[in-house]
């Protein structure tokens, strides 16, 4: 992109073109990334964004962040470039150096990675830094300076990231030593509230700015829960094992074998479709219920377990027998199974 302007000469003046100076920014959707696009661009640089994708925050995990991300970059008007980091986060995930909050989420490593992403976009763009909608004191894990810090260590940028919103309260960056950008046109916003981010939205035109907080899954509990009792039981969790955390009531039967029960019918077909050869269905055979899959190296011996606790979460009548049909890839039971009292089951449940 390139800036005219007009140079006077003896008396008459010509049109120069400039290049603008680039700069790449960590774009989450989130109102904060949007208003630190707008500011840089306020202040005359060509912005590039980058959008990460990982496992946990799955763009295409039906709550449309992938539509919106691309929409918000469209309004802002910016080159989007997404990258999906997926084995190597699996890898990180087993052993965050700088752990995990207090879901399963391990924010300081994981912003490391995206920077790094970044930084390859930047490298190959030419651009000048990188900004990120981070605030100061916002994100208990990863945005107090300390952590700030590490996380540009890590990434290798020391002095290459520029937080725009709270620049005015961090040390000075390569970019301000440089004379491309001014201190005072840096924000100094800090802390949790959101009045000056919704002040700002305003005046940006940014129209419906979206709620606080990301779509990340491993900051939910429940879901931190499930995750982190993956990572504890297998060498390196699949894809596929990962998004049958996202569905259904989860239980641990023992250290190699585990148990998902559907709990509608959408989450009932997309257990269906991801089970694997080893991996043993059940469903009531006469009454409206769950799908449930067996999964690990002890399946056989807890088929009767896993029939009886489907049939409990059927219709099926609470007191009584019902067949459960159970289905592996060579073999087809049905199983005359009694429904599961909760307090036989519920010790188990993730
Ligand atoms: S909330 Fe999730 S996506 Fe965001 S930094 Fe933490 S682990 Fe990464």
């Amino acid at each position: 992109m390139y800036d005219a302007k007009f140079v006077y000469t003896n008396f008459s003046f010509e049109i120069v073109t400039e290049e603008k100076k680039k700069v790449v920014a960590l774009l989450s959707g989130g109102l904060d990334s949007q208003l630190a696009v707008r500011m840089m661009q306020e202040q005359g640089f060509d912005v590039s964004a980058v959008a990460i994708k990982t496992p946990f925050c799955d763009f295409d995990c039906g709550r449309g962040c992938g539509f919106e991300i691309r929409e918000r970059a469209d309004d802002l008007n910016v080159n989007l470039k997404t990258v999906y980091l997926g084995d190597e986060y699996i890898e990180m995930l087993k052993h965050p150096k700088y752990g995990t909050g207090a879901g399963f989420n391990p924010c300081i490593d994981c912003r490391a990675m995206m920077f790094e992403a970044a930084k390859k976009h930047m490298d190959e763009i030419g651009a000048e830094f990188i900004i990120s909608g981070e605030v100061l004191g916002q994100r208990p894990m990863s945005q107090h300076a300390p952590a700030l810090r590490t996380i540009e260590k890590e990434s290798d940028l020391v002095g290459k990231i520029v937080r725009p919103l709270s620049a005015g309260l961090l040390p000075e960056t390569d970019p301000e030593k440089e004379g491309l950008i001014r201190r005072e046109n840096l924000g100094m916003i800090k802390g949790r509230t959101r009045k000056n981010q919704l002040e700002m939205a305003k005046k940006y035109g940014i129209e419906n700015p979206p709620n606080a907080g990301g779509g990340c899954l491993l900051t939910d509990p429940a879901f931190g829960l499930k995750a982190k009792d993956l990572f504890e039981h297998t060498q390196t969790p699949t894809i596929n094992d990962i998004d049958l955390l996202k569905i259904g009531r989860h239980f641990r039967l023992d250290e190699e074998t585990k148990f998902v029960v559907g709990r509608n019918k959408d989450e009932n077909e997309m257990i269906k479709s991801m089970a694997l050869s080893d991996d043993i269905l059940l469903e009531a055979r006469d009454y409206v219920g769950p799908v449930s899959i067996l999964r690990g190296k002890n399946t056989a011996q807890y088929i009767k377990f896993a029939a009886s606790v489907t049939l409990r979460y059927s219709d099926a009548p609470k007191d009584g027998q019902a067949f459960v049909v159970s289905s592996g890839e060579k073999s087809k039971l049905e199983i005359l199974a009694d429904c599961a009292k909760e307090e036989y089951y519920i010790k188990f449940r993730i």
